[in-house]
């Protein structure tokens, strides 16, 4: 199937440079930090003082987006069991909260159904928190280019969705939006039109995703918003 040809290829390139300049260059990384707080410890310096804080952001930075490619490579261990998906989406949505109030946006649930679901708990709070994330962005996109002036909102539905036997799980934004053409290119390793985007969270989504044997979906309207949608093979009740 061409869909998977792409999708592995995709998955490859990144691997293979991940795996070449991930180790390289953490080490040193690491050691770096380490001499920033110790002469920052020690100065009178005000230079450094004030710019210490700054340069140990950026290096966190830099770290987190190796620390992300690297769950591309090598995924941590995945413990398939079988959860309450309401839970784990109630749990999810009450640590996203506080991120929403930050940045002005609503975080609503509606529990339309209740589904378990055989999947890596933590893995499935990560792939949600990436998605909302990436809505709640929308919405300050959407601010600062004015095309969209609403109070910024982030649903999160579970329900049937539109396939069988599955457990949906939609996170509905009311941000920018995308158009058609950009709606091609995400999950694309690097894609981001973010200035400190990594382009890797819908990826590592989508991958998360697949290996719980389900997939995510996107619908979106360029100055409207945008759904994302996991869609999880449902666990027949007994
Ligand atoms: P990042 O968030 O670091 O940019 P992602 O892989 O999470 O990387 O997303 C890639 C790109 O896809 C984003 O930069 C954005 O352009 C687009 N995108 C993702 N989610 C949304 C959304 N909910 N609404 C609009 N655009 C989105
Ligand atoms: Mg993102």
């Amino acid at each position: 199937q061409l869909e998977e040809t792409v999708y592995l290829e995709k998955l490859s390139v990144v691997g293979k440079m991940a795996a070449a300049i991930a180790h390289e260059i953490r080490n040193p990384l690491t050691t770096v930090r380490g001499l920033i707080q110790h002469m920052e410890a020690d100065t009178e310096d005000k230079k450094l003082k004030q710019f210490s804080p700054l340069l140990l952001e950026e290096l966190d930075r830099t770290n987190k987006i190796i620390t992300d490619y690297l769950k591309l490579v090598k995924p941590s261990e995945m413990t398939y069991e079988k959860v309450d998906l309401n839970r784990v989406v109630n749990d999810t949505v009450e640590l996203i909260k506080p991120i929403g109030s930050y940045h002005n946006v609503k975080i609503e649930l509606r529990e339309e159904d209740t589904f378990t679901v055989e999947a890596d708990e933590q893995q499935l709070k990560q792939c949600i928190i990436n998605l909302v994330n990436n809505g709640i962005e929308a919405i300050e996109q959407g601010k600062e280019e004015g095309v969209q002036q609403q109070e910024g909102l982030v649903s999160i539905i579970v329900d049937r969705g539109n396939e069988k036997s599955f457990a949906a799980i939609s996170i509905v934004d009311n941000g920018r939006g995308m158009t058609e053409e950009e709606i091609e290119k995400i999950g694309l390793p690097f894609y981001t039109t973010k200035t400190k985007g990594t382009g890797l969270g819908t990826m590592i989504t989508n991958r998360l995703v697949r290996n719980m044997g389900g997939k995510v979906q996107y619908e979106s309207e360029f100055g409207r918003g945008t759904i994302a949608r996991i869609l999880l093979p449902a666990v027949k009740k007994q």
